[in-house]
């Protein structure tokens, strides 16, 4: 059964302030909202879309105040730049505070934010209260949704509550620019020319595109300026915890992995991501866990991969990613 779709604002905000999954319309495209502060919220954004690995989310605000409460720095361009684009299809990476949970930011140390122009989708933001995050509400690999029957037919029965707003009237994503004290470098072209841009802060860095055998890393280092988290500790993927206890002393070495296993008795430090198997409750914890295990006294970190399937695979993709190849 697809859930309701409807114009019913309160409604809408209360389900997001609950944790739930809403899909409302924004003049981009229709975004699929969760709560930005509530990790597993935002692990449901990604299951319900079936997303193979984790992309950051744009974080959606309605006043300008609100950022604040997100970002440690609020640049001189950033202030220029929202003066004139804000609400509006403008997103801003800037540097994140630590309330923001690293699935939202897939581990960056920045957040990207921006306050839609959608009179219906700042209705929403104003009446929760809470910066809600949120892709496009589409599955992974299909084209964004324009209007609320697109959300329906593809996600309805996966999530709460579809707030109709009509057809989108930008209809293409945000223009995405990370900001630093110098410079605005764009990191995704979209409804806000880069033109117009320059008009307000000069020129704007546009970073040379990735040769083909960077391929993967590009899509997800979106600009130069922001590194992907990355354990500084060698991460090793292992299929069979015993014969990693043979390669190296589990005394130095700490295991990443999804349920509990008497295996893993004699590591250092261990990481259980979901003793039920959950894979949701995976991805809320699985950021989190790599950073305790980065800090923890030991040499290596080792990790057995997730199922292949769901939400399991964005996991694996982002092991691979953090792993010594
Ligand atoms: P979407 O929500 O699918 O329209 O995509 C959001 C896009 O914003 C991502 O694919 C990135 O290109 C960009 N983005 C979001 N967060 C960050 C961040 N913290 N740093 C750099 N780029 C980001
Ligand atoms: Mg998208």
């Amino acid at each position: 059964m697809p859930c309701e779709t409807g114009t019913e604002i309160a409604r809408a905000a209360k389900l997001l302030r609950e944790g739930k999954l809403v899909a409302f319309a924004t003049e981009t495209v229709y975004g699929l909202g969760a709560h930005a502060l509530d990790d597993r919220a935002a692990a449901g954004i990604f299951a319900a879309k079936e997303r193979p690995a984790f992309d950051p989310l744009i974080v959606h605000i309605a006043e300008r105040a609100q950022l604040n409460e997100l970002v440690s720095e609020v640049p001189d361009l950033a202030v220029k730049l929202a003066d004139a684009f804000w609400p509006g299809p403008l997103t801003m990476v800037l540097p994140k505070r630590e309330i923001v949970p690293d699935l939202v930011t897939s581990g960056l140390p920045s957040v990207a934010v921006r306050i839609p122009a959608h009179p219906i989708a700042r209705e929403l933001l104003r009446t929760a209260g809470i910066p809600v995050a949120a892709p496009s509400a589409n599955l992974f690999g299909q084209v964004s949704p324009t209007t609320a029957a697109h959300v329906s037919e593809q996600l309805g029965d996966r999530i709460d509550y579809i707030l109709d707003g009509g057809p989108c009237t930008v209809g293409l994503e945000s223009t995405v620019v990370a900001i630093t004290r110098e410079w605005v470098t764009l990191l995704r072209p979209g409804g806000t020319p880069v033109e117009v841009i320059e008009e307000v802060v000069g020129k704007v860095m546009i970073p040379e595109p990735a040769g083909p055998e960077s391929d993967e890393t590009a899509q997800h280092s979106p600009g130069m300026l922001t590194k992907h988290y990355a354990p500084r500790k060698p991460l090793f993927i292992v299929d069979d915890l015993s014969q990693a206890s043979k390669k190296w002393n589990p005394a130095e070495t700490g295991v990443l992995l999804l349920e509990e296993s008497p295996l893993t008795e004699d590591f250092a430090s261990v990481e259980s991501l979901s003793p039920a198997g959950d894979l949701t409750e995976a991805a809320m914890n699985f950021f989190a866990a790599l950073r305790r295990l980065d800090k923890a006294d030991i040499a290596r970190i080792v990790a057995t991969p997730f199922p292949d399937q769901g939400l399991g695979r964005a996991l694996n993709d982002r092991l691979r990613r953090a792993s010594v190849r």
